[in-house]
């Protein structure tokens, strides 16, 4: 048992020793906090409790999987599937799949995600015959997202949000709050959940009946969450329902990392556990093990510019190392040649892979220049969690045709399908054939069958419509009989819809999509193989939860390209942070919030995103920031001064360097208070 333990320090393992109760592991980055999460579990399994008794709380699907590997090298792989071990998403849709009835649900149902629902608001829009200018789908979506994060129902939506006294915002949240309730019909009537659901369906099951609630308060005995300071007010709720009557909670976090305010995460949540658990345990652990100790020391000087601090001290045993290294460009097109430069440089000459490498953004936007940079510099990149391969048209495409087969309540999958498939019937034409339906108490593809019966679909329109009808609906009805592997079913139905002829070849180079087509296919059959007895339900189900899964070509060795929030948790032997600048990092809404005392803090989490950024490298880390900025899709540069956070890192911990252009230029140089010339 001793020996299981033996990989942590003494703070650690008095961490990963306490077993019941309430503890609290609040430490900086690169302290170990992940790590000692991992080894408790693999203790308390090794103390004898029940692996089905643990519920462990990730904040990604990557970081519950590298969990999982971890765990099962320190006590075995058998034990793995037993485990509750996921995001909150995933532990609430599996809960959610064991009481479907109760939540209104039915086998089949699948996860809209962001398009899919802004898609159905964007419809009901339509059919209230509400103008859009005044309630752009966007924007009503993002209302009804946030009230069902934050648990507020349809008829509570005007009391909630509307500005007292005034009577156009009280309109407004009404009709906002009717487009909810009709929204949340529609999501019953297709039989699906939008991701918010997968939380707040949970609590509702779980407060509506005590039964349920006993059932899974009594199954996950011990509960463990990473990354507790960016919990939202929902999840926050859930874990407090299920923790009772053992409070049994073990969290890890760093108020220093909390970076999802924007997304409704509340860090109060980890400064007031101590008032949530007055019995608490709270361990801080204060050597790091992952940084240098310039790199240390100077993400700490900058994280104590924060008033919303808790104090915590930070040492390492590691060597000062390389200076930090600040580069000043000209334009991000000099700025990613420079990059690339370094790039080539370190593995050329420093025996570093381009795996070691990664290169953090506060956007995609910003790394365009880089991305059309690193091909030309012979360096290949993986762009994570930007367009991902799901996201790729054909693909998204291809989904609807897939969704239909395992949900055919999915109106939305099939007026998509409508949309790519029937030429010549627009949306006033559609909007009418749903209007006959619904009047006739039809199903919309009984229409299909005739759908001359509507007024306005004359005899051609109807063939394409009948078409449509005999070619999709019918070999997808066809198919869903058919006792088929899965990607086998996938295959068979591209080819029976003829997907190639009717789809591909109508969009730009559908040469290049057949060949993600196939990638797609290929990953189906991948899966199929490694997981015998799920089909494309769970298939379709698991690729909406992992947002960042991708499909990539080859094994190749690649350098990361992504934003600071995505590469939370995450850490790299060299890390690269471009475009630091003022608007950019800090963000320009994050400015204009605190200028106008929307959020005083806006800043602050900006400040947290930069010190989880500068936190991810291991060895090496270089800044960089450029004297110009892509202002519009134009292409237009504007102005712009480095970021106030550069101006806050300790001097003697630096290197500074400026990146002169080929034709000349004046070389830039960012010494405190001296402006770039
Ligand atoms: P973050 O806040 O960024 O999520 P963290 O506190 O979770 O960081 P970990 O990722 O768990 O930190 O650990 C950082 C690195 O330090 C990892 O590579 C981990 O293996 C290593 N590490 C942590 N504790 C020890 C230890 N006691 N001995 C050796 N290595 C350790
Ligand atoms: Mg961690």
């Amino acid at each position: 048992m001793s020996n299981l333990l033996d990989d942590l320090n003494k703070k650690q393992k008095l961490a990963a020793q306490t077993l019941k109760g309430a503890v609290l592991v609040l430490a900086g980055a690169g302290s170990g906090k992940t790590r000692t999460l991992t080894y408790r579990t693999a203790n308390l399994i090794a103390a004898g409790v029940d692996p089905k008794n643990i519920l462990t709380v990730t904040f990604t699907n990557r970081a519950a999987d590298d969990m999982k590997a971890k765990i099962s090298k320190l006590i075995g792989t058998d034990i793995i599937n037993k485990m509750n071990l996921g995001t909150f998403h995933s532990i609430c849709l599996k809960i959610l799949r064991d009481n479907l009835k109760k939540v209104d649900r039915s086998e089949g149902c699948l996860i809209y995600d962001t398009t899919d629902s802004i898609a159905i608001v964007e419809d009901i829009i339509f059919d209230f015959d509400l103008e859009e200018t005044k309630y752009d789908p966007k924007t009503v979506y993002n209302i009804i997202s946030k009230a069902k994060m934050e648990l507020v129902n349809p008829n509570y939506l005007t009391e909630k949000y509307a500005q007292e006294d005034n009577q156009w915002s009280e309109h407004f949240y009404k009709i906002v709050s009717r487009v909810y309730n009709e929204y949340e019909r529609v999501l019953t009537n297709n039989n699906c959940f939008d991701f918010n659901d997968l939380i707040k369906k949970t609590i509702e099951l779980l407060e509506a009946d005590t039964e349920i609630l006993k059932k899974y308060q009594n199954q996950f005995k011990y509960i463990q969450v990473d990354e507790y300071q960016d919990v939202n007010h929902s999840q926050y709720h859930l874990i407090s329902l299920l923790v009772k009557p053992q409070k049994n909670i073990f969290v890890v976090g760093d108020d220093w990392q909390g970076i999802y305010g924007f997304r409704g995460a509340d860090i109060s949540n980890i400064l007031e556990f101590e008032y949530d658990y007055p019995e608490a345990e709270v361990i801080k652990l204060e050597r790091n093990y992952r940084s240098s100790n310039n790199i240390i020391s100077a993400s700490n000087q900058l994280i104590n510019n924060n008033i919303q601090n808790k104090k915590k001290e930070a040492w390492t045993a590691a060597a000062d190392g390389a200076p930090i290294f600040i580069a000043g460009a000209e334009s991000p097109l000099v700025e990613a040649k420079y990059v690339c430069k370094r790039i080539n440089n370190l593995v050329d000459f420093y025996n570093y892979k381009l795996s070691d490498i990664a290169i953090l953004c506060r956007s995609h936007f910003q790394s365009i220049q880089l991305q059309n940079q690193l091909p030309k510099f012979r360096i290949p990149h993986q762009l994570v969690g930007g367009v991902s391969f799901f996201d790729r048209q054909e693909i998204r495409y291809f989904v609807n045709y897939l969704k239909l087969l395992v949900n055919p309540n999915d109106r939305l999958a099939l007026k998509r399908l409508f949309r790519i498939e029937v030429h010549g019937v627009g949306e006033i034409l559609l909007s009418e054939i749903n209007k006959y339906a619904r009047k006739n108490q039809m199903e919309i593809t009984d229409v299909f069958e005739s759908p001359t019966v509507v007024k306005g679909i004359g005899n051609n329109k109807a063939a394409n419509i009948i078409e449509f009808q005999r070619r999709v609906i019918d070999s997808i009805y066809d198919l869903r009989e058919e006792n088929l592997p899965m990607h086998q079913k996938a295959f068979e139905l591209y080819q029976r819809v003829d997907f190639d002829k009717n789809v591909l070849a109508e969009l730009d180079d559908p040469e290049g999509r057949k060949k993600y087509m196939n990638m797609f296919l290929d990953d189906m059959a991948d899966f199929q193989k490694n997981n015998p007895g799920r089909g494309l339900y769970d298939y379709l189900l698991i690729n909406k939860l992992i947002s960042d899964k991708d499909i990539t070509e080859d094994n190749q060795e690649k350098v990361k390209v992504m934003t600071a929030h995505s590469a939370k948790g995450l850490e790299f032997p060299v890390v690269f942070i471009i475009g630091v600048e003022e608007e950019v990092f800090p963000h320009l809404k994050s400015l204009e919030e605190k200028e106008s005392g929307q959020n005083q803090y806006a800043v602050e989490e900006e400040r947290r995103l930069f010190y989880v950024a500068m936190t991810r490298a291991e060895k090496l880390l270089f800044i960089s920031f450029s004297k110009q900025k892509l202002s519009n899709e134009q292409g237009q540069y504007k102005q712009i001064m480095p970021s106030r956070f550069l101006y806050e890192l300790p001097d003697q911990r630096l290197d500074f360097t400026s990146v002169e252009s080929k034709k000349g230029g004046s070389g830039i140089q960012m010494r405190k208070n001296v402006e770039v010339i």
